[in-house]
């Protein structure tokens, strides 16, 4: 396509989105011109200039030509932060599949509709002149004026309903006093802030070993810049270090963005970064209303927040002057948007901080594979923090056989150890924390006597059971019907396992009868205090077990916890995707992680039905490098990311048939585009959730070994999709490295 015209947008809002304006783009303009440039254009009938942001190109505008403006200029050395994000969102249009209007509405907060607080002051112009007026006052007797000039004396500047009531004084006087000249009067938009008026305090003194850190970043910073990825034990103080590198940053006059995975479970992190920067600080958090999220982000616009701490969406923030991008917890899924375009934070935050030249660093006690990898790589700088702040030692984690408790009779969730154990904590006065695995549950079938988990044979991921009762393969569509014994070893005791929250504490209740229970999970924390109540509660020691769900409670130290039990910690190894077994080394690595954290020595119970699988060993013994190993074998093996890349091609539809229909072009379609077969496919299959809302869903999945050659099916296949007829009811939508 010949970039002869360009789509341009003048204001960058929500609602002129959607009207980009057509101009022609003269020929010595096309090759700098790039998403995100910012031109000059004529605009309106008188064809004043103004400035406009090119979103896109196209070679053929479906108007007279005559009546279409040309850009009269490309402004370039001149990106404001939003050209910045446009170029961003070109990026992530491109890379993740969407339209570029989507990718838009995605980094550009919502704007409007909510009405500005605004507040008239009203201020002194000078304070001799403010005598001598008051001085006349009181020769000509003019009382209601000299006593508000007398109140404004006192303060200087203060809001215009604050000095009528002082003064006891109506609008004529105010606006005499600005007539005269003693006085002026303006109106500031007043932004909605979080933090308001925070005590701050000095930054922690680190640790020799976080030091050391330090160094390394600042000394990569200094020279490739490249991403940096920290890998630390649980407590190991990732977080001082974060704060130490955002203080360097702000120093130098640049701000940061750090993310984190969930505020509500993160609220100890928020807090420390409050504490250290105090109103320079601005968080995003659900409970936040439109207005206020508007208006966090003008706040950052104008550089009156310097940090800005939230979930993937604060990636986004128009500083000025970004300086460092964290990502804490960089292994959460959260960080990997479900609409499109579905972007993943940590890659669209290296991409951000190339075009703006800013820092990134992520941390993890448990890395994702795929950063790991790229660490090993060299494309990442890897930085560990081996031992806990203050010396404490890592738990010892005890692994316990569940089929060894089946066979001896034992059907409960809490095998009989774990249950000694909880009484024995009870009795010295401890806490305990039970994590009940539930991710996995997607009715996938496991035997309760070996711990085998059905799989498909030809992609070596869990089997899913549908409705219609028949076992099937989200990868390749491969269908068997569903078993009445085990395959591996003939026990009936084979099927989905459900366990929830509340048969746990009931269990508890009856076997400890004085004990204290706390159960987290979503019915527990939909109130308004959600996760905060109860983790307090639990905290300050009103209560002696918390029982919750994949609740890593990151950032929260309780001294009192002495022993953490992992019930069904194999749960999630059944899970009908490759990364199972990294989610479930990650699930048990973290909460053995939990246990403690104070003076004394914790102790972990592992519960699982595949005790010598890699992931649950490793897991228990914290043990990052055996995990990592094992695990990239099997990707290696079957090519899975990050020895190869993978994308998915979504397909809804409320019409099955059409959809199939539709899903099967696409599919004979990549086999045309490539007929060398190099890029694999498979499916169409149905989504691991067939249909939502009468809405079918299916999936083809295409690999390759390099990221790019997806990148061009997509756009083969979006063009495909856009000039073939049978599509209009079916939405398409792709996804990288699912
Ligand atoms: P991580 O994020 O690696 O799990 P944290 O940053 O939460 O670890 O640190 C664990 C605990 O140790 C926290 O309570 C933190 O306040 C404390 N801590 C870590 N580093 C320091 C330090 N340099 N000075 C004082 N306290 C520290
Ligand atoms: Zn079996
Ligand atoms: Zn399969």
């Amino acid at each position: 396509m010949k970039k002869l015209y360009a789509e341009v947008i003048v204001d960058i809002s929500h609602e002129k989105l959607d009207r980009p304006f057509t101009y022609a783009l003269p020929e010595e303009l096309r090759e700098a011109a790039v998403p995100g440039s910012a031109v000059t254009i004529p605009f309106g009938n008188g064809g004043r200039l103004i400035r406009g942001y090119i979103v896109g190109f196209s070679d053929s505008c479906g108007l007279d030509d005559a009546r279409v403006k040309s850009v009269v200029s490309l402004d370039t050395g001149d990106e404001t932060s939003e050209s910045k994000l446009i170029s961003l969102a070109a990026w992530m249009s491109r890379n993740y599949g969407s339209t570029m209007i989507q990718a838009l509405k995605t980094v550009v907060p919502v704007r409007k509709k909510y009405g500005e607080v605004t507040v008239t002051t009203i201020s002194l112009t000078d304070r001799c002149r403010a005598d001598e007026y008051a001085a006349l006052c009181r020769q000509k007797g003019w009382k209601a004026r000299l006593r508000a000039v007398e109140e404004l004396m006192r303060y200087g500047e203060l809001p215009v309903v604050q000095l009528r009531s002082a003064a006891n004084v109506d609008g004529g006087v105010i606006r005499k006093l600005e007539e005269d000249g003693v006085a002026e009067i303006s109106s500031v938009s007043e932004l909605r802030r979080v933090v308001k008026e925070a005590e701050t305090f000095p930054a922690p003194v680190l640790t020799e070993m976080q030091r050391r850190a330090v160094d390394l970043i600042l000394e990569e910073w200094e020279g490739r810049n490249r991403p940096v990825l920290i890998n630390g034990v649980t407590g190991s103080g990732k977080t001082a270090v974060y704060i130490e590198l955002a203080s360097r940053v702000i120093g130098s006059g640049q701000q940061a963005i750090v993310l984190i995975p969930e505020i509500a479970l993160t609220r100890q992190t928020v807090l420390r970064f409050v504490r250290r920067f105090g109103e320079k600080v601005s968080f995003m958090h659900s409970r936040l209303s439109g207005g206020e999220r508007y208006d966090q982000m003008k706040a950052a616009r104008r550089g009156e927040v310097s940090v800005m701490v939230g979930p993937r969406s604060a990636l986004f923030a128009p500083f000025p002057h970004l300086g460092l991008i964290v990502i804490d917890e960089e292994h959460e899924e959260t960080y990997h948007s479900e609409n499109s375009p579905r972007y993943h934070a940590r890659e669209t935050a290296v991409r951000r901080a190339e075009l703006e030249g800013a820092h990134v660093v992520m941390g993890s006690a448990t890395p994702s594979v795929i950063s790991a990898y790229r660490a090993e790589q060299g494309e990442y700088l890897g930085v560990t923090l081996a031992e806990r702040y203050g010396g404490s030692i890592l738990p010892e984690a005890e692994i316990v056989d569940m089929r060894a408790e089946l066979m001896s009779g034992n059907r409960s969730v809490i095998s009989r150890k774990l249950s000694d154990r909880i009484g024995e904590t009870l009795l010295s006065g401890n806490q305990v924390m039970l994590f009940l695995n539930r991710r996995g549950y997607t009715g996938s079938i496991t035997c309760r006597s070996c711990g085998n988990v059905i799989k498909c044979p030809h992609c070596d991921i869990s089997l899913t059971k549908h409705r219609n009762g028949r076992l099937v393969c989200h990868y390749c569509g491969h269908e068997q019907p569903d078993a009445a014994v085990c395959p591996a070893c003939g026990s009936p005791h084979i099927g989905g396992i459900t366990v929830g929250t509340e048969q746990v504490e009931e269990f508890l209740r009856s076997a400890f009868p004085g004990a204290g229970i706390l159960r987290m999970d979503a019915d527990t924390t939909k109130g308004k205090e959600g996760h905060a109540g109860i983790l307090t509660e639990f905290g300050a020691r009103r209560a002696d077990i918390l029982v919750g769900t994949q609740m890593i409670v990151k950032g929260h130290d309780f001294p009192g916890v002495t022993l953490v039990g992992v019930l069904l910690a194999d749960l999630s190894l059944s899970d009908s995707d490759y990364r199972s077994a990294e989610r479930t080394y990650s699930l048990i690595a973290q909460a053995v992680g939990r246990a403690g954290r104070g003076e004394k020595k914790g102790t972990a119970l592992i519960q699982t039905y595949q005790p010598e699988h890699y992931a649950v060993t490793a897991g228990a013994g914290q043990d990052y490098r055996a995990f990592y190993e094992e695990e990239m074998k099997f990707r290696s093996l079957m090519s899975y990311p990050p020895a190869g890349h993978m994308a998915a091609i979504f397909g809804f539809s409320r019409d099955e048939a059409l959809l199939s229909k539709g899903m099967g072009y696409i599919r004979r379609y990549i086999d045309r585009i490539d007929p060398e077969g190099k890029l694999m496919a498979i499916g169409p299959a149905p989504d691991a959730v067939g249909r939502i809302r009468d809405c079918y869903r299916q999936v083809i999945y295409i690999r390759h070994r390099d990221r790019d050659m997806l990148v061009l099916a997509k756009d083969y296949i979006e063009e495909y999709v856009s000039v073939n007829s049978g599509f209009e009811n079916i939405r398409i939508q792709f996804d990288f490295n699912v």
